[in-house]
């Protein structure tokens, strides 16, 4: 059964004339800025899945908050599919959770955006920030990074002569310290040279790096505020300093605590996260509601799925939300 609002499409329109929705509306606060809610244009929110496996309790999470954080402020919730690595894709994986977010009723607006449709605009952006001197080429192994904490030394910045082959290609991020302002999490702040290193934008194998299409498509489709795991927010200040780059908005953000199993590890295909079962659907979305700190108190057991969510839109607090990093659940669900 659908609601009344319908699902979006699956697939973007035949003659492939998807535009953002409005980029006009795009939030234009400096990062850091809080806007309230209620004064400003209209709310975009999305949800952006890579199709690397079966929804599990810790995508259900994010997926419920952003689209809660959308209805509650009469916004859109849009769909997109980060498929930028068919390796990982096994076949059928975006389809799957289409059909599981569909059973939780939780209907998107408008085509899903499948990244790997939009190569070419990606290519685009990585040219002009090569025009504008802004990004080089590095063929610096991983452990060279991972020998530092995971943070790149900028080694390549200044080398001259080009790397022969199979090399990445590095924002040169400012040496600034870059703020924002967390909906839930209060005030995050990075430096980048020290905390976070040039960013990856097209990598050693070719494929467009996660940060740079995040960026362009939260742009193009007009996204003006981000509901993600709290494991991004960490990735959150180099996104800012791009958008800064290319002249883009600056959505607000939210990160949500990640929910990670009894052995503290993130819930993730990796650490054989269980796949949400689609009979089940009332049964994890009170349990997601109650993870998110939401106020549940009075609605029976028995209630269903469609009136459950209805119930969630109308208590939505994003305020309840737990200000932590993360927060273990137990066996059935991870
Ligand atoms: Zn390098």
């Amino acid at each position: 059964m659908k609601s009344a609002k319908g699902s979006g499409a699956r697939k973007p329109p035949a003659d492939s004339t998807l535009r953002p929705l409005d980029p006009g509306t795009a939030a234009t606060a400096a990062p850091g800025m809080m806007v309230p809610l209620s004064s400003t244009s209209a709310y975009i929110g999305r949800f952006a899945p890579s199709p690397t496996g079966a929804l599990h309790f810790g995508s259900l999470l994010a997926a419920l908050a952003s689209f809660l954080d959308a209805r509650a402020n009469q916004g859109s919730w849009l769909l997109r599919m980060e498929d930028l690595d068919p390796s990982r894709e096994p076949v059928g994986a975006a389809e799957q959770i289409l059909d599981t977010l569909e059973s939780f009723g939780l209907f998107w607006d408008g085509p899903v955006v499948y990244q790997s449709s939009r190569l070419a605009e990606y290519q685009k952006t990585l040219s002009l920030l090569a025009q504008k001197g802004l990004t080089y080429e590095c063929d610096c192994s991983r452990q060279r990074t991972r020998a530092n904490n995971g943070i790149y030394d900028n080694q390549c910045r200044h080398r001259t002569n080009p790397p022969p082959a199979d090399f990445a290609i590095r924002l040169q991020l400012p040496d600034i310290s870059l703020c924002f302002d967390d909906r839930i999490q209060g005030i995050y702040q990075q430096h980048l040279p020290s905390q976070c290193g040039d960013v990856v934008l097209r990598r050693r194998d070719g494929l467009i790096a996660y940060q740079l299409a995040v960026v362009i498509d939260d742009a193009w489709q007009g996204v003006t505020d981000i509901v993600r795991g709290f494991d991004l927010i960490d990735s959150t200040p180099r996104q800012i300093a791009l958008q800064q780059l290319l002249q883009l908005p600056t959505p607000r953000y939210a990160h949500i605590p990640v929910a990670c199993n009894i052995n503290g590890q993130k819930l993730s295909k990796q650490h054989f996260a269980k796949a949400l079962e689609p009979q089940n659907t009332a049964f994890y979305l009170r349990e997601a509601l109650g993870f998110l700190g939401q106020d549940i108190s009075g609605i029976s057991r028995q209630e269903s799925t469609p009136s459950l969510l209805q119930r969630a839109i109308e208590r939505w607090d994003i305020q309840r939300v737990p200000k932590l990093a993360n927060i273990p659940v137990g066996q059935q669900l991870g």
